[in-house]
């Protein structure tokens, strides 16, 4: 059971890492080390109760709890354990002529206290990966889990309060629509730190901005999957089924519906049918497939069925919030099943004739989060490389660009803005601070008046 928190207790725990902050004891490196070694201590203490956590709360499977969540976050540990001393160090940058004799120096201070709001689908890892980096980066940070992933709430909770002193870091539990206007309207974060829903995302904004405090949002959207002509249709179809099936459709960056060119839609399809089978079996309740994680959700979902027809799958069981792996066709493009992000087991697949024909279909709704695109044409890879705007994606697979830290991971526009993983977390939450360092053996003068001729000296040096 979560514990929900009273307000007073609150705005004690915000108030008390702002001293904590201000009184310097995150700025060290030694400190920022030994809390994330600690952190991954903790986190090996407690594996198996965090698996179990994700079974109870998403069904999911020791493999898939590892893979993309566990393993992922100790995947940032290690980069940010093996980095942190470079990242910290001040970087020399160039200095002009005009400026001699001086130094200049990029340094990477804290933000302060940061508020890091995670969903429900990835509970873990979603929470605890930006959580790394406001480590990494020397802050305070107020973590708030998904209420809708209450089991993995608790043992996150548990291993945070194990772990650190509240007024370094603190769990706060509740309903979201409750403690985070509580905690965004009547204390000042330096870095609100989003990941979930556009139309919470923009809430989160607008409550930030009456504070000019940063955000990073980590947005959805409807991510789509392009299969060419020229494509091997044996991996699209394992990959497809993975990156689309995975967490039964509950992935922000999963395939949202499939755009296949005509010549290769009827084999494709058979394909995916086969793949579906060889991975779940011919019950798929039956199999290590997860599960819907309300039965609100598993209501919407269950009515975008009536969006098409079902060539595959379609069957459901509400006491279980088990839906089936599906596959539908001759669905209306103004249907809700492609307006709304489906998060679900449900792929909606379209046939196309020319490139200009699937993005206008991906451009009704732009800027995906994730864009694939399955083709053996390096022209085609590059044309819808150049001309779409997608937070990251993968050519001939899906979901792998997440799992690599050496490269951003964020949205654009619709699907957010802002961007982590690896060094791009540390940065994610720090601040660039530019300081020039001037000798005092000499002093051109140049620029104090009386100036007289010396703007031919000011054109020498800076060419307006
Ligand atoms: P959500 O927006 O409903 O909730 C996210 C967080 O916000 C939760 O902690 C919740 O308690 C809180 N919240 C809910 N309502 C709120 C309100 N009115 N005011 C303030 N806070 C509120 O999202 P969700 O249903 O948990 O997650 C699914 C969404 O998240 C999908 O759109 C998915 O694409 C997106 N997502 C994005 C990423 C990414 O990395 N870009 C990853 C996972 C999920």
């Amino acid at each position: 059971m979560i514990a929900e928190i009273e307000l007073s207790t609150l705005s004690k725990i915000i108030n008390n890492q702002r001293s904590y902050f201000n009184s310097g004891a995150t700025l060290s490196y030694e400190f920022r080390i030994q809390q994330l070694k600690k952190l991954k201590q903790v986190i090996r203490n407690h594996e198996q109760d965090i698996f179990d956590a994700l079974k109870t709360d998403l069904n999911k499977h020791e493999f898939e709890s590892y893979s993309t969540e566990v393993g992922l976050v100790y995947e940032e540990l290690n980069i940010a354990i093996s980095h942190l001393k470079k990242w910290m160090k001040p970087e020399r940058k160039s200095t002009p002529m005009v400026l001699f004799p001086s130094s200049s120096y990029l340094y990477k201070d804290p933000l302060g206290c940061v508020l890091i709001i995670a969903p429900w689908n990835y509970p873990f890892q979603l929470l605890i990966n930006p959580l790394v980096g406001a480590i990494a980066g020397g802050n305070c940070a107020v973590l708030k889990p998904s209420e809708l992933a209450p089991a993995t709430a608790v043992i996150i909770e548990k291993i945070i309060s194990e772990t650190f002193s509240p007024e370094y870091v603190a769990t706060i539990q509740g309903e979201g629509h409750v403690v985070i206007p509580e905690m965004m309207n009547n204390h000042r974060f330096d870095l609100v730190f989003f990941t979930g829903s556009i139309p919470v995302g923009r809430s989160i904004a607008e409550m930030a901005a009456k504070k000019l405090t940063p955000v990073i949002l980590e947005l959805g959207g409807k991510s789509p999957c392009v299969v060419d002509k020229d494509v091997d249709l044996n991996h699209a179809a394992k990959r497809i089924v993975w990156g689309k099936f995975t967490n039964a459709g509950q992935t922000c960056v999963a395939p949202d519906y499939l755009l296949i060119h005509n010549s290769q839609k009827e084999k494709l399809i058979e394909l995916i049918k086969e793949t579906i089978v060889s991975f779940f079996g011919e019950q798929a309740i039956k199999a290590d497939y997860g599960r819907i994680i309300t039965t609100k959700r598993f209501k919407t979902l269950a009515g975008y069925l009536a969006d098409g027809e079902i060539i595959y799958g379609g069957h459901t069981n509400e006491e279980e919030l088990f839906i089936e792996p599906t596959l539908m066709t001759n669905v209306s493009l103004d249907a809700p099943l492609m307006h709304d992000e489906i998060f679900g087991p449900i792929l909606p697949i379209f046939g196309f004739d020319t490139h200009e024909e699937a993005m206008n279909i991906i451009a009704r709704n732009p800027n995906p989060l994730s864009f694939y695109l399955f083709s053996k044409n390096s022209s085609t890879a590059d044309f819808y490389t150049k001309h779409l705007a997608f937070g990251g994606g993968c050519i001939n697979n899906t979901l792998v660009h997440l799992g690599n830290s050496n490269i951003p991971f964020g949205g654009v526009g619709n699907s957010g803005m802002g961007h982590y993983h690896g060094k791009f977390s540390f940065e994610a939450f720090s601040r660039i601070k530019s300081v020039v360092k001037t000798g005092t053996w000499f002093d051109s003068g140049v620029y104090y008046a009386p100036f007289k001729e010396k703007i031919k000296i000011a054109r020498m040096f800076l060419r307006f």
